[in-house]
């Protein structure tokens, strides 16, 4: 009977100890009441081993889980540098074939872009980059056909101008899962697929936290997201801005101390492509040196560029 009242108690214990995933205590040590001990064996502590697991977050419906608006986040503030923990090293590509990227994060034609456009056929099966929940699965202004995945770190991942969409709002979706169809729906030039990477409402640029290439691979399991990466005018849709890749708020902070350059301008510089040169915007040129876009350059001119 002892033995009995034992195992059901251990049982249950081990239960409380399923539902509370984030304990950060490598074990639980349970002292057993020598009586009931004695017999069973010559211990009088069992130790049971908890497997972490703290970036996984099972409450991720809890806050600003509306199935109706493509963006509820409108009254939060998220403050920099932001962390992402991942727990996979890997995420599953969206489409079944070599992913060919026709627009990138950032500024294009004079509006920002804030997703990768990656090219595909219509008709192509899109899948979840990784495990998460359905929080928008219906037809949106501009994003056509979207589909809006949240995944456990708060990462939210869409995917837009779809053919047709196979899942609904609140579906648990794991990563590779088929989520629809790729198309041309919405405000869009031709069949792709616009992928946006986004926390809290805060867009990222994709390629700094996944590498695009047959690799699949995400760039670290902590990455450390400064604003740099979620502002379009510090990147052109044309070309990917040098990566370095924050995997400590140190490197996060120490990347938020700006560097200057001086620039001196020469025959057929225009302030477009002395933006282009070094990897900035016209804006910050222009802020930063106190001119407008029209102004005239001259040559031999010196331009103060913020790195
Ligand atoms: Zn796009």
């Amino acid at each position: 009977m002892k033995h009995l009242f034992l195992s059901i108690s251990l049982c249950f214990f081990a239960s409380m100890l399923n539902a509370q995933e984030d304990i950060i205590t490598n074990s639980i040590k349970i002292k057993l009441p020598a009586s009931v001990l004695d017999k069973v064996s010559n211990t009088k502590e069992i130790e049971i081993p908890i497997v972490n697991k703290p970036t996984i977050n099972t409450n991720i419906k809890d806050e600003f889980w509306d199935t109706t608006v493509y963006n509820p986040y409108k009254s939060v503030n998220v403050e920099f540098p932001l962390k992402l923990n991942f727990s996979d090293s890997n995420y599953a590509s969206p489409i079944p074939r070599k992913k060919v990227i026709t627009s990138r994060y950032g500024w294009r034609r004079g509006r920002p872009h804030k997703g990768i456009d990656i090219d595909l056929i219509t008709g192509d099966s899109v899948v979840a980059i990784l495990d998460g929940i359905v929080r928008f699965a219906r037809y949106s202004s501009g994003h056509g056909n979207t589909v809006v995945v949240r995944h456990y770190n708060g990462l939210e991942t869409t995917y837009a101008h779809l053919s047709h969409i196979e899942v609904k709002a609140n579906d648990t979706i794991a990563k590779g899962q088929y989520i629809g169809k790729g198309g041309n729906t919405g405000n869009s030039r031709g069949s792709h697929l616009h992928l946006v990477a986004s926390y809290m409402g805060e867009y990222i640029h994709p390629d700094y936290l996944f590498d695009f290439s047959e690799s699949n691979a995400i760039r670290a399991r902590e990455i450390w997201v400064t604003k740099k990466w979620t502002r379009p005018v510090y990147h052109s849709s044309r070309k990917l801005s040098n990566l370095t890749i924050c995997e400590t708020e140190e490197e996060a902070l120490a990347s938020l101390i700006k560097q200057r350059k001086v620039y001196i301008v020469r025959q057929g510089d225009t302030l477009s492509r002395i933006s282009k040169r070094n990897n900035t915007s016209i804006a910050s040129i222009c802020n930063t040196n106190k001119i407008s876009r029209t102004s005239t350059l001259k040559i031999g001119q010196k331009l103060v560029i913020e790195l």
